[in-house]
């Protein structure tokens, strides 16, 4: 086999474990930091405040407005906070929506995050920030976007409703089998994208059985920060392109999305990727698209476009907005063969290849 990559590890420090949320003050401390704001949603807000009171004098304040889609509005509302406070770090404590407020005011300042993920996202270990303004999506990329430090700690998920978990876990599954068949995949990315199909493959089914399953729990996790890792280091084609087109034009709901379409993008680069997703389709027993609809349905996954919503001109639009600008997929893209994706994954039905 000829080798041919380019490598960079990721700078960010990974604290992993149950209870490791207690090392927090630490890590502040380690960072050279004195005052740390704590963002979460308006739903969190009690954790954020009890999370402050945990860590005394370095919580300098708390910010719970963070939202979906990371409005500027908001991101400016915080900025406001982050001057009256004086505070020279945030801690985000939530899923991608806080993470992404978090990484709006560091986009902007430059100051040290922290992120406490509570979710299955994966955006804690991304450069990239996707924020609105007007009501158009952007998304930017950039070194200081990337979060610092990032603590996981598997008991603050043990709450996390199955339905959000089941989405949220198939949401970061899409950033592996992306990562399988990017361009500039690499070897480290491949195993990383793998080890954490495996690890949702093991915990989500575990943790619908029994959502309090500390054991799945920290599985799940740590599949997160795998299928994030990869997200934050390779490309994504055709699948994470769909999904951005029908959330920013369509205001489907995130992680729900990712769950219906994967199976119908993996589907639709299975043959032009046959020997990149061959692993991949092993661990889901069948063919990629048809392997991954069958676990998606047994654990209660959304299967249809059609349950958001969505109508059969939305589903024209979309086509032709997913193929406008042209980017690099395994498989080309045509209107015609989009639009008939679309269809199906509006359908539900469950994919052939
Ligand atoms: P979210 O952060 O919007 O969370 C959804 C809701 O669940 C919120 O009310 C939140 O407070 C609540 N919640 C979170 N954790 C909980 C827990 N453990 N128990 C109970 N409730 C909990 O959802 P998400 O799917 O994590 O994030 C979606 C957002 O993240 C989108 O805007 C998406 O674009 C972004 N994202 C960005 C990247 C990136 O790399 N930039 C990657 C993935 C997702």
């Amino acid at each position: 086999m000829t080798l041919n990559f380019s490598y960079a590890g990721s700078p960010a420090q990974i604290v992993f474990g149950s209870g490791s949320l207690k090392t927090l003050s630490e890590w502040i401390e380690k960072a050279g930091c004195r005052r740390a704001l704590i963002l979460s949603t308006p739903h969190q807000k009690a954790d954020a405040e009890a999370l402050a009171r945990d860590i005394g004098s370095l919580a300098c304040g708390v910010f719970a407005g963070a939202t979906m889609h990371t409005p500027v509005e908001v991101t400016e509302s915080a900025m406001r906070v982050v001057s009256e406070t004086n505070a020279d770090c945030v801690v985000s404590l939530g899923g991608g929506s806080t993470t992404g407020l978090g990484k709006a005011i560091a986009y902007r300042t430059d100051l040290h995050q922290i992120v406490v993920p509570t979710t299955y996202a994966g955006s804690e270990v991304t450069p990239i920030l996707g924020q609105t303004e007007g009501g158009r999506k952007t998304t930017v990329r950039d070194a200081k976007i990337l979060p610092e430090i990032v603590v996981y700690d598997p008991s603050l998920t043990l709450g996390l409703p199955v339905a959000m978990s089941v989405t949220s876990g198939l949401n970061a599954m899409a950033h592996a089998v992306e990562a399988l068949y990017a361009r500039d995949r690499n070897p480290i990315s491949s195993l990383m994208a793998l080890e954490g199909l495996r690890a949702f493959q093991r915990s989500l089914p575990a943790i619908v059985r029994d959502p309090r399953n500390a054991d799945a729990r920290s599985d799940a996790l740590y599949g997160a920060w795998l299928c994030g890792s990869v997200l934050g280091t390779v490309g994504m084609a055709l699948h994470h392109k769909i999904c951005h087109t029908l959330g920013g034009s369509f205001d489907t709901p995130h992680a729900e999305t990712h769950a219906v379409m994967l199976p119908h993008t993996a589907a639709f680069n299975a043959g032009a990727a046959a020997s990149e997703l061959a692993e991949a389709a092993s661990i889901f027993r069948g063919s990629i698209g048809g392997g991954l609809w069958d676990f998606a349905k047994a654990i209660g996954a959304p299967l249809s476009l059609r349950e958001f919503g969505l109508t059969q001109a939305d589903l024209d639009r979309a086509a032709s907005i997913a193929v406008d600008n042209p980017y690099w997929n395994p498989r080309p893209i045509d209107l015609a063969s989009i639009r008939r994706l679309l269809q199906d994954a509006w359908e539900g039905q469950r994919p052939q290849n």
